[in-house]
């Protein structure tokens, strides 16, 4: 499972993070949702260790996230220690971030080959296999920026899941998309939760969270305020806060 406890975060005086729990079960699909400013994407990015936590634990199927204990004690772990742990936990933003120099093809091989030391003749049969299921072979010798939004955010998941992580993270990720292209990266996104793929989504998608969602989670003044099943979380939120929240974007 994917574990946090009383995670905490400050950026100076300013505390984001108040002591954040959330549990995932492997294989399941949470979605985290609650108002701009309420500390998801921070909580994201303290999953894979981008920001260091001040207070409380991460673990990833038993692993500590960016610490290993050693008699007793906490040592952050070394760059290399923390690049490894990486690749095991994909993560796909907002923006799409592809290597605007390379083709869709090299984008996705790069990490594979890199940092995981798959073989070149490996690497490229296994994102062409990656390619089809995101629905864009043809556009494998493309560069980014002759794809759309959409194109690109798929291609942005096929390389995150080169890596074969355990574990997906997305952040928004159809955010920055025209409306009519929305559709094609949920798709993706729901065929992942299909094959069992443990995802944690940061989403303003309603539709998704309710139908995709193994369990809803509503951050609100960076703590979790409710965590719930779908139907329990839209059809009978427990706060006012979730229900203030519920008003807005529903
Ligand atoms: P949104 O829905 O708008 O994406 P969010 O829930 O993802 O919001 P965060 O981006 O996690 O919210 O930000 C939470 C708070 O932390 C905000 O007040 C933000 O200004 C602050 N914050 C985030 N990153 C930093 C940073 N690197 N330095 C200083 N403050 C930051
Ligand atoms: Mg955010």
């Amino acid at each position: 499972a994917v574990v946090a406890r009383g995670v905490e975060k400050s950026f100076g005086s300013h505390k984001v993070l108040k002591g954040v729990d959330l549990r995932v079960e492997y294989g399941k699909v949470v979605c985290i949702l609650g108002p701009s400013g309420s500390g998801k994407s921070t909580f994201l990015r303290c999953m894979n260790h981008l920001e260091r936590i001040e207070a409380g634990f991460l673990r990833v199927g038993g692993q500590l996230v960016g610490y290993r204990q050693h008699a007793g004690k906490l040592y952050e772990m070394r760059h290399s220690e923390v690049a490894r742990q990486r690749a095991d936990i994909g993560m796909v933003f907002q923006s799409f971030n592809l290597f605007p120099h390379m083709t869709v093809l090299q984008n996705i091989i790069e990490a594979p080959i890199g940092v995981r030391g798959i073989p070149k003749r490996q690497a490229i049969e296994e994102a062409m296999t990656l390619l089809a299921k995101v629905g864009l072979t043809a556009k494998a010798d493309a560069y980014p920026r002759t794809l759309s939004g959409g194109q690109q955010q798929r291609v942005a998941i096929a390389r995150a899941l080169a890596m074969r992580p355990k574990l997906m993270l997305f952040d928004e990720p159809t955010s920055a998309l025209d409306p009519e292209l929305v559709g094609e990266v949920l798709a993706v996104m729901k065929g992942l939760a299909a094959e069992g793929m443990t995802m944690v989504v940061v989403t303003h998608e309603m539709g998704f969270a309710r139908d995709v969602g193994d369990s809803v989670v509503f951050m609100d003044g960076g703590v979790v305020v409710e965590q719930g099943t779908p139907s329990e979380f839209f059809n009978n939120p427990r706060t006012e806060r979730a229900r203030a929240f519920l008003g807005k974007v529903l």
